[in-house]
């Protein structure tokens, strides 16, 4: 894995990290808790409407108890009449007037409608109120059941012509103006004219033997009396919540003919109509209705169920029920509440899981920053978070404190590295340095083997030479005095002669010093170097005055010399000579002794200065090499070396100082005597 995608591998864990707190930190908030008060909410609003249908339909149960508690009790009240002595006596006797009396006073007294005696031929006996109509059905069930012995209560439907028969107020009450109704059944009728009459007949005897029924009837259409006792025993005050209302109805086939319902402030909802939606359950099916509902004009927890007469057949509906509007506002108050009281929760606490999640990722982004911070060279780097107890404090803590040491390590390193370095440039100084002076010992080395074996040969040349010269010198004396009286005649040959030999018997002198300087060492003596330098001026005379030449001398030498004088002589006479050389067209030659320390180590310095041709540098390198020469036939090229081999063997060094055209300085620099 190449360093850049570990970085972004690192960088997006952290982001993952992030996210994964995050969603730790608000999916339950913010997720899970909505969708388990959604998933309540839902139950709840479910329970809720169970409930209220519930509630309802206890409602109906009473409502319908009552009714048939009415319908029981009105029988109980006419059979007690039809069994009382004071009717028995009356109805088999013959005075009908009072019979209709005692029939009217009880009528009034039981708060019905109307109440009659008839045969089983269907003729009335007696009434109340009074009618006499033999066209009145009087053969019900009800009735039949009575004629039969067995007293009967039910709830029928009197047609308006029968109703105005018994009494016509009773016809005229039963009519009703049907007010158009929005989801109800359309229908072309414009009112409602039928009676829904509670209907009971018990069995009495009429004088004879034969059987009658006392026969009762109670109409229902617009009998509010009976509604609102309904309704008052279904809703007593404060069974429902404020603002919402019990209803109770009462219909006849589907139309409104008793009701506590209201369209607006006082006037019942009379002649309205149920909606198409019930009246098919209800009366078309004959099962009961537990829904909302819209009731005339607003919605309605309802229950519906059907109304069956003597017959058997589904005449009309009993109703009760609650307006829904309250209870869907408490509904809603109870879900906003909820609501309100989660976007509270969720404003309230959000904010601090999303604080505890940012206390652990902030921390963890800043180590992985720093890291990468480090990694791309910055080592100085440091998370810098406040301490803090928790792991994650601790581990940025650790991190800062690796981080501490990973750049004390690397500083130590480089230190080291640059200690290395600086050791490596002096060893290598050391070992060029040890290099130039192999090679310098190398090049003498091979110079000191070179010089051996020229010395070797030129110590055998020289020997070899010296017999025969010193044969030829003597035998040159012996002709000499041979020719005594004739040694004008060759006086210059001779001395030519002699000068020749000398000169032979001085070079081979010279080379055997220098093939074999050791031979040749002489005393060693003190000097005063002003001494021998005077002394060596005469033995250079005879070249000074080929040319013009100045000598100037500057003796400021102290100290003394411990060296053979010949030698030292030898040295500067050789120095001397090549000076006089350098200068063909004259010059001045400076002679200078002072005192001066080498190395710390006491000791004098001659230095012989001309103002003569001077030296390349390549001439300068080569000087001190025996033979070296550029005065072709003159020169031997041996001064210098000789006079380096001298000076040296005495502890001493000799240097030379040149430049071309205007002069060189050649010093000797000798250890003081002790
Ligand atoms: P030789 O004098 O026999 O040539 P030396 O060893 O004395 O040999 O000198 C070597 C060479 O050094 C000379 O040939 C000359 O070229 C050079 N030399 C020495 N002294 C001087 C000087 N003072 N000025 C210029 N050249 C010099
Ligand atoms: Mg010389």
């Amino acid at each position: 894995m190449s360093r850049a995608a570990e970085t972004s591998w690192f960088s997006t864990q952290g982001r993952s990290v992030r996210f994964r707190l995050l969603a730790i930190a608000l999916l339950p908030m913010l997720v899970i808790l909505p969708l388990l008060l959604g998933v309540a909410i839902v139950r709840f609003d479910d329970r809720f409407n169970a409930m209220l249908i519930s509630k309802v339909n206890g409602d109906l149960t009473i409502a319908h108890q009552y009714l048939a508690r009415n319908l029981e009790y009105t029988g109980e009240h006419v059979e007690a009449l039809g069994f009382s002595a004071r009717f028995r006596d009356l109805v088999r006797g013959e005075d009908r007037a009072e019979l209709q009396a005692l029939l009217e006073e009880r009528r009034k007294e039981l708060s019905l409608d109307f109440l009659y005696v008839t045969g089983r031929d269907g003729k009335i006996i007696a009434s109340s109120p009074s009618f006499d109509s033999p066209t009145i059905r009087t053969a019900w069930p009800v009735v039949e059941s009575a004629l039969n012995g067995i007293p009967s209560t039910a709830i029928d439907i009197f047609a308006n012509e029968e109703l105005a028969e018994i009494d016509l107020g009773l016809a005229w009450r039963a009519t009703l103006e049907l007010v158009p109704t929005p989801n109800a059944v359309p229908t072309d009728r414009r009112s409602e004219t039928r009676g829904m009459v509670v209907h009971s007949a018990s069995p009495v005897t009429l004088a004879g033997g034969a059987p009658a029924a006392l026969v009762s009837g109670l109409l229902l259409n617009q009998n509010l009396v009976f509604i609102d006792t309904i309704n008052d025993l279904v809703y007593r005050a404060a069974s429902l919540p404020e603002g919402s209302q019990g209803t109770a109805t009462l219909f006849l086939d589907d139309v409104r003919v008793s009701t506590n319902v209201r369209l607006f402030e006082d006037r019942r909802a009379l002649g309205t109509r149920v909606s198409a939606a019930v009246r098919s359950t209800v009366l078309e099916k004959g099962e009961t209705w537990l829904d909302s509902a819209f009731v005339v004009n607003d919605w309605y927890i309802s229950a519906y169920e059907p109304i069956v007469d003597s017959y058997g057949k589904r005449v009309g509906m009993l109703y009760v029920g609650f307006l829904e509007a309250p209870f869907t506002h408490a509904r809603y108050m109870t879900l906003l509440t909820i609501v309100v009281a989660f976007l509270v929760m969720t404003a309230a606490s959000v904010p601090i899981f999303l604080r505890w999640a940012r206390a652990i990722f902030r921390p963890l982004e800043r180590m992985t920053d720093t890291i990468s911070q480090v990694e791309s060279g910055d080592l100085g780097a440091r998370t810098s978070l406040p301490v803090a107890q928790d792991e994650i404090g601790r581990v940025a803590g650790h991190l800062d404190k690796l981080l501490n040491q990973l750049q004390e390590r690397d500083r130590r390193l480089r230190e080291w590295n640059e200690e290395l370095n600086a050791r490596v440039d002096e060893r290598t100084r050391e070992l060029q340095l040890a290099n130039r002076q192999l090679e310098a010992t190398t090049k003498q080395l091979i110079l000191s083997e070179k010089l051996a074996a020229i010395g070797e040969i030129t110590a055998g040349v020289a020997h070899e030479i010296n017999n025969p010269i010193a044969v030829m010198q003597g035998n040159l004396d012996v002709i000499r005095t041979m020719m005594s009286d004739q040694m004008d005649k060759a006086r210059t040959e001779f001395r030519l002669l002699d000068e020749q030999i000398h000169r032979i018997s001085q070079i081979v002198t010279k080379l055997l010093q220098f093939a074999k300087p050791e031979e040749y060492a002489g005393y060693v003596e003190r000097h005063a170097a002003d001494h021998v330098i005077a002394d060596c001026l005469p033995l250079v005379r005879h070249l000074l005055s080929k040319a013009e030449i100045n000598i100037v001398r500057e003796d400021c030498a102290t100290r003394l010399v411990l060296m053979n004088r010949t030698e030292l002589q030898q040295v500067i006479v050789n120095l001397v000579v090549n000076a006089i050389h350098a200068m063909p067209d004259g010059g001045r030659l400076t002679l200078r002794s002072a005192d001066s320390d080498l190395d710390g180590k006491p000791g004098l310095i001659i230095e012989i200065s001309d103002t003569g041709v001077g030296m390349s540098s390549e001439t300068m390198q080569k000087i001190f090499d025996p033979f070296f020469t550029t005065k072709r036939q003159q020169g031997t090229g041996l001064g210098l070396s000789i006079s380096q081999t001298l000076v040296t063997r005495q502890g001493g060094k000799i240097f030379a100082e040149s430049e071309p055209g205007r002069g060189t300085t050649f010093s000797i620099w000798l250890p003081e005597a002790a």
